[in-house]
């Protein structure tokens, strides 16, 4: 299974994407999740790429292309694995063609997972997420069961800088401006599959493993 999970910020592509990996034993690739652990352990790329994080804007190509490269080369992805806020713009997606087919490999499916604007603002600004193990829960859809503690590791919970209101505006700008074509993209090369994801997280995991289920190995 390669696929690929295509959305703005906040629609829920990650939470999927860890289900997905668990369910059929597959790579979960979150650039977000790769860049937040290089801040985190402030390597130079992760020193790099903190600001345009913290403001909400993309960080340059040729750091997150080299990234993914680095991870789609481990045998963890010998399975497949799910893409999750890869590729975000037109040349990211070129270079995934070209790794990919340098191994002689193809994408099976790209997911558009689809939320209203207005969803999207509330799960985002209301989103608390662990800075330990990155689980994520919600002010009020998805409350941890003590308030302000991460019910996998007992940390305290934290707003992600990005998930503060200025920062908001700023990545669904940049998902505007920059990720949407993509939609286009895939979509020309057959291989986009549209997902309404405005359901709960059980739902919408039950349509994805309807698409993806030709894709699984068996
Ligand atoms: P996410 O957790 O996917 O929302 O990503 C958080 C932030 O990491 C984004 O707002 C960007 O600053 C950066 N980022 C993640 N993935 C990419 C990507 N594919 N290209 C550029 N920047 C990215």
């Amino acid at each position: 299974m390669r696929v690929v999970f295509l959305g703005a910020p906040g629609v829920g592509k990650g939470t999927q994407a860890d289900r997905i990996a668990a369910q059929y034993q597959v790579a979960k690739i979150s650039t977000g999740d790769l860049l937040r652990e290089a801040v985190r352990s402030q390597t130079t790329l992760g020193l790099e790429a903190k600001n345009y994080m913290d403001q909400g804007k993309l960080v340059p190509d040729a750091v997150v292309i080299g990234l993914v490269k680095e991870k789609l080369a481990h045998p963890s992805c010998a399975n497949g694995f799910v893409l999750d806020g890869f590729p975000r713009t037109v040349l990211q997606a070129e270079e995934l063609g070209k790794a990919l087919a340098s191994k002689t490999m193809t994408l099976d499916r790209v997911v558009n997972f689809q939320v209203s604007r207005e969803d999207v603002v509330r799960r985002l600004s209301g989103r608390r997420s662990c800075p330990k193990c990155q689980a994520t829960f919600h002010v009020d859809f998805a409350k941890p069961m003590v308030e302000g503690i991460c019910d996998r590791c007992g940390e305290p919970l934290v707003q992600r800088n990005d998930d503060r209101r200025d920062a908001i505006e700023t990545r669904l700008k940049v998902y505007d401006e920059q990720t949407a074509p993509l939609v286009r993209y895939y979509d020309d090369r057959r291989l986009l599959s549209p997902m309404d994801a405005s359901g709960t997280v059980d739902v919408v995991f039950q349509h994805l493993s309807k698409v993806l289920s030709p894709y699984r190995v068996t």
